[in-house]
């Protein structure tokens, strides 16, 4: 039985959407779920934040493959609704899936990390980017990963 990428709830293909990293992880929600589950232990170990948690959304950012999300996780997330259902009703990957710079999650990140925790996490890579919280969305770009090696450098 396929499980739901974002809570892990166990879930079936028919009540399933079929999206792609740039629709999960550009979402407060998707950082908050994550936080909150798998990635607890980063909080705990540093509650300044920071160096862990660049290093999950360098990974996160980084996912070629779709995202097979519930209905409930569906719901805070921006797609096209019956797109993905079709897409998931056939077992299949969005064909644009692919990963996104790690620079415009970041803010989403530290965005759900606020609001578990009540400070911005620190993170020095990514700090001048997070000023910028009201980038417009369209310039969210597709990095090839020796890409994404150098502007994180
Ligand atoms: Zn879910």
């Amino acid at each position: 039985m396929p499980v739901c990428d974002i809570c892990n709830a166990s879930m079936s293909f028919d009540d399933g959407y079929s999206i792609t990293t740039k629709d999960v992880v550009l979402s407060t929600y998707y950082w908050e779920q994550a936080l909150r589950g798998g990635f607890a232990g980063i909080h705990e170990q540093d509650p300044n934040g920071g160096e862990q948690l660049m290093q999950y959304i360098e990974q996160q950012a980084a996912q070629h493959a779709g995202w097979l999300v519930c209905e409930g996780c569906s719901k805070p997330l921006r797609f096209d609704r019956a797109r993905a259902r079709q897409l998931s009703e056939q077992q299949q990957s969005p064909p644009e899936a692919g990963p996104v710079a790690p620079r415009d999650v970041a803010r989403y990140a530290a965005e759900a990390w606020k609001n578990l925790y009540g400070s911005e996490p620190r993170m020095t890579k990514f700090s001048d980017l997070i000023v910028g919280i009201d980038r417009d969305l369209k310039d969210v770009s597709v990095l090839r990963p020796d890409e994404c090696e150098r502007e994180n450098k």
